[in-house]
């Protein structure tokens, strides 16, 4: 079954036809840098990374350019730069460094391009002037504030209908707006925060013209695929394509929204034991901690093992199921260690279901019965079967990108460099009683691991061990 993706915009599964096969491209929001990513902000990067991974395999490497941005223009880095005394450009290199760390331990391969908003501001400026020339924004009082009811489709993305928007505003309106719903695409700056030329006087971009200038520059519209959570639809995304679309004279075109992203993809959100993630619970998690307390493949995991679209509760016993997952693919890599993969392509069923709109926790499924194919092969001797289902199962590894690291090490696992030290010079006393015939002392060596609870595999390349459980 060729790809197909679930359109925020259409609503609906839809066949997914790149405009052009030889270039696909895909937009991701990515982090603002004022912080630590909390685990719910680790969703979007880890989903739209099988994605990719997925696109790069149906239409070659060199032909999906993907593209997330970083925000590092932002009210909440300059409140944390003030509050340590520090430059700007320290708090936004200190995050983006530790988010960049943070999402290689999950296997998240770096996007091609990483446009950074303090690197676009002309572009943004520019894009500001046309969708004025279209005749959707107007400049008042230092600001630039796009006018909404200037585009047919505004609210499409969304399902909101501006009428009913309108009425249902409560909050005080900036006198300068003409429509409570118009939204700041330039704004003056304060004495102490950054600010740039333009024709409208020194200040910066609002959050939504960042990303559909850089698109726009990066990419070239109209792009094929746009990603992130859910809380993105409105305003951010809807605001975006009134912007790209306002930008190139099409504010009253039908399919207007169809000359900006083709495809619009949404996950949905994380919990934390059932509740909203909130500084006020003091229930967040942040993914640089998590990836410090475990590997992060049982995070990778984790985020993976339920439908991209669907909420995900975040518990210990999901971290528990996907360790123990893991274990159980590691442990089977492991006993057919010797035997060479075969080069193959995932199995249909696989197929079918991470194209299925990215059905992971199904795509997942034909993991275990792969690991299943090992161990029963290894029992029965039948080595083809095994050197085909280690070369299958390595291959829908590489989609969800998992299992890359060494299964002994996995094996071995959390174990202090005490116990490591202990335990790999127990195993060479005991291989040289074994060697010398001394068995009396090879047993009390395997009691001695044992108490340790430490279990010995003797393989062809000699021993080999894990922690039990
Ligand atoms: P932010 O830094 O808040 O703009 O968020 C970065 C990305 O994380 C956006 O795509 C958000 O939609 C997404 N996101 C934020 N919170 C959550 C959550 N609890 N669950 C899933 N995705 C989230
Ligand atoms: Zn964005």
């Amino acid at each position: 079954m060729p790809l197909h993706i679930h359109d925020t915009l259409r609503r609906e599964k839809r066949l997914f036809t790149p405009r052009d096969a030889s270039r696909v491209s895909l937009y991701v929001c990515g982090p603002t840098v004022y912080d630590y990513a909390h685990i719910g902000n680790a969703r979007p990067p880890v989903v739209f990374d099988v994605l990719v991974r997925l696109l790069r395999r149906t239409y070659g490497a060199d032909h999906v350019i993907y593209a997330r941005n970083v925000t590092d223009v932002d009210d909440k880095i300059n409140q944390k730069a003030a509050r340590e005394g520090v430059p700007i450009s320290e708090v936004t290199a200190r995050y983006e460094a530790a988010y960049l760390a943070d999402m290689a331990l999950l296997n998240v391969s770096p996007p091609d391009i990483a446009p950074h908003v303090t690197d676009y501001i002309p572009a943004i400026v520019d894009q500001i002037q046309a969708i004025i020339d279209a005749g959707c924004a107007y400049a008042a009082e230092g600001h630039v504030l796009f006018d909404v009811s200037s585009y047919k489709n505004y609210g499409a993305l969304s399902g909101r209908n501006l009428d009913d928007m309108i009425a249902g505003a409560r909050v005080e309106v900036a006198p300068y707006k003409k429509n409570p719903h118009d939204f700041v695409l330039w704004k003056p700056s304060k004495a102490d925060e950054p600010s740039w030329p333009s024709p409208w006087g020194e200040g910066r971009p609002g959050w939504h013209i960042e990303c559909s200038a850089m698109i726009e520059q990066t990419l070239g519209l109209p792009i094929d695929i746009h990603g992130g959570g859910i809380d993105l639809v409105f305003p951010h995304h809807e605001n975006e394509i009134a912007q790209g679309v306002c930008a190139h004279g099409h504010a009253h075109g039908d399919q207007a929204h169809d000359e900006y992203a083709r495809y619009w993809m949404h996950n949905g959100f994380l919990t934390v034991d059932a509740e909203k993630m909130s500084k006020s619970i003091g229930n967040v998690l942040l993914l640089h901690d998590l990836v410090q307390a475990m590997p992060g493949e049982v995070v990778r995991w984790a985020l993976l093992s339920a439908h991209y679209r669907q909420p995900l509760d975040w518990n210990q016993s999901l971290l528990d199921q996907s360790k123990k997952s893991l274990d159980r693919l590691y442990g089977a890599l492991h006993r057919s260690s010797g035997i060479e993969a075969l080069d193959l392509d995932p199995p249909a069923d696989f197929l079918k279901s991470i194209e299925d709109d990215l059905n992971t926790p199904g795509a997942m499924a034909s993991l275990f019965a792969l690991s299943s194919e090992i161990e029963r092969g290894m029992t029965a001797g039948d080595l083809d079967a095994v050197a085909q289902a280690r070369g299958r199962l390595i291959a829908c590894a590489s989609i969800l990108g998992v299992l890359q690291a060494d299964p002994a090490a996995w094996l071995e696992g959390d174990v202090s460099d005490d116990l490591r030290v202990e335990v790999d010079s127990l195993l060479e006393q005991r291989a040289a009683a074994r060697a010398a015939k001394d068995w009396p002392e090879a047993d009390r060596i395997r009691d001695r691991l044992n108490e340790l609870n430490v279990v010995v595999m003797d393989g062809p390349d000699g021993a080999t061990w894990r922690m039990k459980g």
